[in-house]
């Protein structure tokens, strides 16, 4: 990834706080780290590994969408993959709503994101 895509993505994670686009649940970066991350929520590396932040493009680059600013948001691996891997994928507010509604039912992640105070389901994020 070029170092514009990589500020563009970081831009993203600062304007969203940090939060995934879809399920708003914490991610890590280049500016908060793995390592930091995993201390600051007292995790396992391998559990916090899954929540990294990917520049997510809302009109899919095979689709012409383009590395604009307001083209790209920043969402976990997770949810960015899931996105893409369904035979139709979703357009990015179906996909968001869809999120949402399974991350009220606890049926998005795997369940220590929920236990954790990454997860924005405790709060008051929805
Ligand atoms: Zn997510």
């Amino acid at each position: 990834m070029s170092s514009s895509s990589a500020r563009i993505r970081t831009r993203a994670f600062i304007r969203q706080s940090g939060r995934c686009y879809y399920c708003r649940c914490l991610m890590w970066n280049d500016i908060i780290g793995l390592t930091a991350m995993a201390k600051n929520f007292a995790l396992p590396l391998r559990q916090v590994r899954y929540l990294q932040c990917t520049a997510e493009h809302l009109n899919p680059r095979m689709n012409g969408g383009s590395n604009s600013h307001r083209n790209i948001v920043a969402a976990c691996r997770t949810c960015n993959a899931r996105r893409h891997r369904a035979k139709a994928p979703r357009d990015p507010i179906s996909h968001q709503r869809h999120v949402q509604n399974r991350m009220r039912r606890k049926k998005w992640h795997p369940a220590w994101v929920y236990e954790s105070a990454i997860c924005a389901v405790q709060g008051n994020c929805f």
